[in-house]
């Protein structure tokens, strides 16, 4: 019986195909040969006290990134659509010589990248390939809110120029800081306000293969993406290790000719047509526009990555279920026969020479903000922004009585002078 039979079969007979897809495809745990080889017998014991030898997911922020590594976390694969299983385009980019990137940040993607316990001050390197709020639209939030996430670095932004001025990375973030200028206030009286400086990188999206980003070892170019227009991808290049992001666009020439090879290679990939007409509703001719002219069908996925050879593919950029993957997968493997994973959240990517291996990450749902790596400097909670007196007039006076108190018990408590603001003002009538 072909697999498309099967496919077309009752429920017992697909997850048959999935199990089938799923050895077939080797989607989730991977170990890199040259780790396999390394490991001697002994090494697969379980010690009843001491971690286990191999862990076959990723607990964030307990395993030594080496030197010569590279490891990428999903932060967000799914679709303009919210859910709460996959938030919009997000990938972070860890570098053995301690470097961070992030690549696109999609609506929902602030929380994922919160829930890896990675200082802020850390992560201030942002790359967006489009300005699309399932690529862009968690920014503003990233950025606004750093410093009470302890961000006292400053953040620096790359993205692409406008068909119109107005519509290019320069423009967009002046929007951002005009349209958000009252919370920018009120922030820098009650942060400190170093993380709030904001660096804005604009580069020419028609550029090809051009280098606009180059510190520390780490080369970034940008490819054009078609996808409407003023749309891009990235290459990284480290330590002989490259990563390849398409952001969104249709398969192309400048990806064909310069993602060549790539170490990790992640490629937007959609649903076919007839599946988002069933899923999201949508009219026929919409479904294949947006489907296949907006973005990359599935078996051209395929096709770009079987002229591409990448080391390892990972597709992104749909709603990962366990009927959708099936569709997915067997679209794929029309047109491909490498190895490739199908994006989902907090999937995980130790790339180095000697291979890929790719795990789920396992985050904490509890985080509290990572401390800030600088010493911080207190804001000045009253000069800096101005209160009106129509609010000053309002604070209630009894209970303006007990919280002074309780400041007045944190005082003796910790040794400090904290004076009340709003509650140790004279009340008027
Ligand atoms: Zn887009
Ligand atoms: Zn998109």
């Amino acid at each position: 019986m072909s697999r498309k039979r099967l496919v077309c079969g009752g429920s017992v007979l697909l997850v048959v195909v999935a199990a089938a897809l799923t050895l077939d495809v080797d989607v989730r745990w991977r170990v890199s040969a040259a780790e396999a080889a390394s490991k001697s017998p002994s090494g697969r014991e379980w010690s009843r006290t001491k971690p286990f030898p191999v862990q076959e997911v990723y607990y964030p922020g307990t395993e030594a990134l080496g030197k010569d590594e590279m490891r990428v976390v999903a932060c967000g694969t799914g679709m303009p659509q919210p859910r709460l299983k996959q938030a919009a385009a997000c990938f972070l980019v860890e570098l053995g010589n301690g470097d961070k990137f992030i690549f696109d940040m999609g609506e929902g993607s602030f929380e994922r990248i919160m829930a890896l316990g990675i200082p802020l001050d850390q992560l201030d390197k942002v790359f967006l390939g489009h300005l699309h709020l399932d690529h862009a639209g968690d920014f503003p939030a990233f950025y606004f809110t750093g410093p009470v996430n302890n961000r006292l670095t400053p953040l620096r932004v790359w993205g692409p120029s406008g068909v119109k001025p107005e519509w290019g990375t320069k423009a967009w973030a002046d929007f951002m800081l005009k349209q958000w200028g009252w919370e920018k206030a009120g922030r820098g009286s009650a942060v400190d306000p170093r993380g709030l400086e904001l660096e804005v990188n604009e580069f020419d999206w028609t550029g090809v293969n051009e280098v606009i980003y180059d510190e520390n070892g780490v080369q970034i170019r940008t490819l054009p993406a078609i996808h409407l227009d003023q749309s891009v991808s990235f290459l990284l290049d480290w330590n002989g290790l490259r990563f390849a992001f398409s952001s969104d666009t249709l398969p192309n020439k400048w990806w064909r000719e310069h993602a060549t090879g790539a170490d990790l290679s992640i490629h937007e990939c959609f649903i076919p047509p007839q599946m988002m007409m069933e899923r999201y509703g949508m009219a026929p001719s919409e479904a294949v526009y947006v489907g296949t002219q907006g973005h990359t069908a599935a078996a051209a996925f395929g096709k770009i990555m079987s002229l591409t050879r990448p080391k390892h593919a990972v597709c992104y950029h749909f709603q990962n279920d366990f009927d959708t993957q099936i569709v997915v997968a067997e679209e794929i493997r029309k047109t491909y026969d490498g190895p490739f994973d199908l994006a989902i959240d907090f999937m995980t990517w130790n790339v180095t020479k000697g291979g890929v291996r790719t795990r789920m990450g396992v985050p904490n749902e509890e985080t509290f903000p990572a401390p800030p790596q600088r010493e911080k400097q207190p804001p000045d909670s009253m000069t800096a922004y101005q209160w009106t007196e129509f609010s000053l007039s309002g604070v209630e006076p009894e209970s303006a009585k007990v919280t002074n108190e309780l400041i007045e018990a944190f005082n003796a408590r910790n040794g400090t002078d904290v004076a009340p603001g709003l509650t140790g003002l004279p009340f008027k009538e």
